[in-house]
């Protein structure tokens, strides 16, 4: 359309010229005067529709434009600037009328993993499903946003009670639970929610945002797949739960852990060096810090992946180092379920094993009881791939749970280390001795090396070599020690127990 105007403006100009060259270069006359006139009317008429054809393409541009500006692209949802302009509106509705409305804050667990395993178009039709079915389970008149990768915001308007807010976090949770179809791909995803009402938990934007993101952190910190309202209380437990984390987050970069290792000793073998690895912290002002006060933060917050990462490549270093020494010692490693169930763990592993050259028959996994009981279905899989790798594992803290000798018999493991408090028994009650000698038996019949933990005086020594356990540990033969101290204590010992 343009273009024809375009042309028939140009044609029309050069034809004003020729009757205006023609016009002075003739004697004018009414009749010419006329057509002239007429011909620069329609010139001015073609001239309008050319500027208002223009201006509408403009003005249509400029609202294609600011739908972009207010839309998620990928979802199709409001994005967080349209979500904060929203917010503010009914902010100024509710502070005229008295009304309340509810914010719920929803960020998904396992997106990463997802991308991680399923990759980036499965991971962008995930956020495409989601909304989708988020979309279908609020009213007409609330507003769902996308407002970060894998965040989204649900804003429940003109809410009388708070229950409508539970509602509905309850019904996300629940909807979920169907995993979504993704091109063939069951994908599985849940969301932890934190939510925020106006205006008990806050009456400006940000306050309310806030106030959502830390019960939204504490739904994380309670296990996921759940939600939770705001409270002061959880304010102060978020902030001192965040501080820790970012303490740890600082640890591992200015490198403040440490590890001891405390020796076990085996009674069959004296020249056998076994040792079990122990995570300190050494904060510049504390000084060294238990692992039982900062392990569990770090498993809440999944920090312990990265801190077992260093602990695995550590141990690996310090393999290598004991092997150029001639000293070749097995040392055991703590694993904990949330690294367990990591799909990298056991690249990771081989990764580090690799680099340092060591024999993975020198690293020995060591796993709670209890976990691998619960959760054995999960995890057999992944135990048979650590094996598969040559790595030996154990099972830590036998007795101190309820075992199931059915799984016992399931678990593709090489060590069974009786818990302490169990050993601590054996020397009281007669029937936990019997105990002991049982749990013993079973695990030679299975094939599995036997060690007493928690050795504090003679009589637990005395009485681990009586029922035929295979090594022990405990601060009787000593507290866990420095890597360099290790070696003079095995000669010491060994010339002890020969
Ligand atoms: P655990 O695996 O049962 O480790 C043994 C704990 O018992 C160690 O405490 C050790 O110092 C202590 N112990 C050793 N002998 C005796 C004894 O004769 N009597 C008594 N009362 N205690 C003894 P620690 O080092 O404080 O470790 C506590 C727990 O922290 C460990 O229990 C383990 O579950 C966890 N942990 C330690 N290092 C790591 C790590 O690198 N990664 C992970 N995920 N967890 C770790
Ligand atoms: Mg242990």
């Amino acid at each position: 359309m343009r273009k024809l105007c375009a042309v028939m403006v140009s044609i029309l100009t050069l034809a004003l010229v020729a009757t205006a060259l023609y016009i002075v270069e003739t004697t004018s006359t009414t009749a010419y005067h006329i057509a002239y006139l007429l011909l620069a009317l329609l010139n001015t008429v073609i001239l309008y529709i050319m500027f208002a054809t223009k201006e509408r393409e403009v003005h249509h541009d400029y609202r294609a434009l600011e739908q972009i500006a207010f839309k998620d692209a990928l979802t199709s949802l409001l994005n967080r600037r349209a979500v904060d302009n929203f917010i503010d509106k009914i902010i100024a509705r509710c502070e005229r009328d008295g009304s309340k409305f509810a914010i719920l804050y929803l960020d998904m667990d396992n997106f990463k993993a997802i991308n991680d395993t399923l990759g980036h178009d499965v991971g962008d039709s995930v956020l495409v499903g989601v909304a989708k079915r988020l979309r279908n389970l609020v009213r007409g008149n609330d507003v769902v946003g996308r407002v970060g990768g894998d965040e989204f915001i649900i804003i429940l308007d003109e809410i009388n009670e708070s229950s409508l807010a539970f509602i509905t976090a309850e019904r996300v949770i629940q909807s979920f639970k169907k995993p979504l179809n993704i091109n063939g791909h069951r994908v599985s995803v849940s969301f932890s929610i934190g939510i925020s009402i106006y205006p008990d938990n806050g009456v400006y934007r940000l306050s309310l945002f806030k106030a959502a993101d830390i019960a939204m952190y504490q739904a994380k910190e309670s296990g996921k797949n759940g939600y939770k309202f705001y409270t002061s209380e959880l304010d102060d437990r978020v902030k001192k739960s965040r501080s820790v984390n970012l303490a740890l987050e600082r640890a591992l970069t200015e490198e403040q852990f440490v590890l001891m290792y405390q020796p076990r000793i085996n009674f069959n073998n004296s020249a056998l060096h076994e040792a079990e690895a122990l995570i300190r912290w050494n904060r510049p002002k504390e000084g060294l810090v238990a692992p039982s006060e900062f392990i569990p933060h770090a498993e809440k917050s999944h920090l312990i992946l990265s801190i077992g990462a260093w602990v695995i490549n550590e141990v690996c270093r310090q393999c290598r180092i004991f092997c150029d020494r001639n000293q070749p010692t097995q040392i055991s490693i703590n694993i904990s379920l949330i690294q367990l169930k990591d799909p990298e763990f056991v690249v990771m592993l081989k990764q580090a094993i690799d680099t340092h050259g060591i024999d993975a028959q020198l690293i020995e996994l060591e796993m709670s009881e209890s976990y691998l009981i619960q959760e054995a279905e999960q995890v057999i899989p992944i135990l048979h791939k650590l094996r598969a790798l040559g790595v030996k594992l154990a099972i830590d803290e036998f007795g101190k749970g309820y075992s199931s000798m059915g799984y016992m018999k399931r678990l593709p493991v090489d060590t069974i280390k009786i818990d302490r408090s169990l050993i601590n028994e054996t020397l009281i009650n007669q029937k936990d001795k019997e105990l002991v000698a049982a749990i013993t038996a079973l695990g030679h019949v299975m094939n599995m090396s036997v060690v007493a933990e928690g050795v504090e005086i003679d009589k637990h020594l005395e009485m681990s070599r009586m029922l035929h356990i295979d090594a022990a540990q405990g601060f009787y033969l000593t507290e866990p020690l420095e890597a360099d101290q290790l070696h003079d204590f095995y000669k010491a010992m060994s010339a002890k127990i020969s």
